[in-house]
């Protein structure tokens, strides 16, 4: 181990044979209407790990756009005929041909995104559950039929696709943030336009592919991606056939967007950023608190929005707690995702390396101890080691925004209310952990935060057959789950008379 908390194995080198033909593998054009289409300009791609080049990408102008919102539109009607059980079929299908590509597709994933092999097939798996799952809700929709209390007539309710709809996506969870919008609008009946992060746009064109492989009617999905999502999308959002917009991403481009929505009354989904605090009882199993802090603060290279933030450990075993947790994240192997074994991959970019520089200088100046890790690695690539810090201060910066890097920042409570009060001293929430043997204890601080989801003796709550989603200003919605695909349902009443 050496003092940056792992060994630092830090790479400069060209493609193997086997990278290059995944990158090759993957189709660079905008998706339009079933056809591949390639754009006067193109965007770089590039492998976070060693800051080389990886491949180029279309560049989609507002007009492109506008040709994907018009494919999706024209695809409509049809689609949202087509037989439940064909639209499950089909997703189905989609559902094992990514685990039969599972291989090439964590590889593209990790060498655009960064993170490690092992994450990356665990993405793969993830995503195409939600394909699984929304193929088995796809045949059971809801609806009802009633009589009017004061007789007289009937009620009769549907369930109808809320229509075209627009799909954003990040760049952290590259597929299974876009699987988790794609599947259930397919599974309603909605075509939709679905945009990329720029940074990892090869994940999602290769998702493109695979759907129209496993029988997606042309125009039911469309892929653009763009170096200036601002003015692709502002004209989608405003034009009258687009019914619905679900966002993952930051906080703050979520608040623009619905500000943009609310000018034609759009049906919004916000997945957005989170804050979570992880809460260590001192009656809790300590190994398993140390597991779940491991999980939920190194999955992802912290690059979540569920990862723990804010680690709350009550005093009597904060510094065993610190000590154990210090002690894990220093065996953690760092290096490019493509090696084997390793656990921290890079950052996503220099601007993420150079945001938890200053959020841990900042926690530093305002008295925090460095137990491991702290200092930036130097490049190529944009790494920075595990780090843990303790007697984090509740004003430091970094409890009040996303680290989003492999920073476990500790501090100390005494009593449970004084624990809850500071969980819930933030204006997200959309997931909180909380680590006790004691079983009325666990129940009552779990429906005291102010989250969507809480993990209770469990670092990781993400899984399709849940309603993710957050509270506060982490977002609207739900995704995943029994309710999942009513976020791109209307529900219509017709009332009959008898
Ligand atoms: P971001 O900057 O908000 O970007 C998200 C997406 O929005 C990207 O595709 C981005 O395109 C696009 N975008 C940016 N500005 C836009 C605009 N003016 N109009 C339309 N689209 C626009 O977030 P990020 O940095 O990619 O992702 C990290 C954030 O996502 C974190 O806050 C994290 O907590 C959150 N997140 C939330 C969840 C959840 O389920 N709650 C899950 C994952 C991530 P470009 O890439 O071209 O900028």
């Amino acid at each position: 181990m050496d003092e940056s908390g792992g060994s630092a194995r830090l790479f400069e080198q060209q493609l193997t044979p086997a990278e290059r033909a995944a990158i090759d593998s993957v189709p660079k054009g905008l998706f339009l209407g079933g056809r591949w289409r390639d754009t006067p300009t193109t965007l770089p791609v590039l492998d976070p790990a060693t800051g080389q080049t990886l491949c180029a990408v279309a560049d989609a102008s507002p007009a492109d756009g506008l040709d994907g919102l018009t494919a999706a539109a024209a695809a409509q009607a049809d689609w949202a005929r087509t037989p439940p059980r064909t639209r499950s079929d089909i997703l189905m299908r989609a559902h094992r041909a990514l685990l039969a590509d599972t291989e090439r597709l964590a590889l593209i994933m990790t060498l655009e995104m960064g993170k490690p092999l092992a994450e990356a097939r665990g993405e793969i798996a993830y995503a195409a559950e939600f394909f699984r799952w929304f193929a088995e809700e796809a045949v059971r929709l809801d609806g009802g039929y009633l009589p009017a209390p004061a007789g007289g007539s009937r009620f009769l309710v549907t369930e109808q696709p809320v229509g075209p709809s627009l799909l954003i996506t990040p760049w952290n969870f590259p597929m299974a943030m876009g699987a988790r919008k794609i599947a259930p609008a397919l599974a309603a009946g909605c075509t939709c336009v679905v945009k990329p992060a720029e940074q990892t746009p090869l994940s999602m064109l290769a998702l493109a592919a695979v759907l129209a492989e496993s029988g997606v009617p042309d125009g039911v999905v469309n892929v653009v991606t763009t170096a200036d999502p601002g003015a692709l999308m502002t004209p989608l959002i405003a034009d009258s056939r687009s019914r619905k917009l679900s966002f993952t991403g930051s906080t703050a481009v979520g608040k623009l967007l619905l500000e943009q929505c609310a000018r034609t009354v759009m049906r919004t989904s916000m997945e957005l950023g989170g804050n979570a605090p992880l809460l260590v009882f001192d009656d809790a199993d300590l190994d398993e608190a140390v597991e779940g802090a491991l999980a939920a603060k190194m999955r992802n290279i912290g690059q979540a929005c569920t990862a723990a933030n804010r680690i709350l450990v009550q005093r009597g075993v904060a510094e065993t707690f610190a000590e154990r947790l210090a002690a894990r994240m220093a065996a953690l192997p760092m290096g490019r995702g493509t090696e084997p074994d390793v656990v921290v991959g890079p950052l996503i970019d220099a601007d993420a390396v150079a945001k938890v520089e200053r959020l841990v200088a900042d926690a530093r100046r305002r008295g925090a101890r460095v137990l491991l890790g702290g200092e930036a690695i130097a490049g190529p690539g944009t790494f920075y080691p595990a780090t843990v810090l303790t007697g984090v201060d509740d004003e430091a910066e970094l409890c009040h925004t996303e680290i989003f890097g492999p920073v476990a920042a500790i501090a100390t409570f005494d009593t449970e209310d004084e624990a809850v009060a500071r969980a819930n001293d933030t204006p997200y929430g959309l997931v909180a952990y909380v680590f006790t043997e004691n079983l009325r204890r666990g129940l009552r601080v779990c429906e005291a935060l102010e989250t969507g989801m809480v993990g209770l003796n469990q670092g990781v709550v993400s899984n399709p057959a849940a309603p993710f989603g957050g509270v506060k200003e982490s977002g609207l919605g739900r995704e995943g789950g029994f309710t999942g695909i009513d976020e791109f349902l209307e529900t219509k009443y017709i009332g009959v008379k008898v």
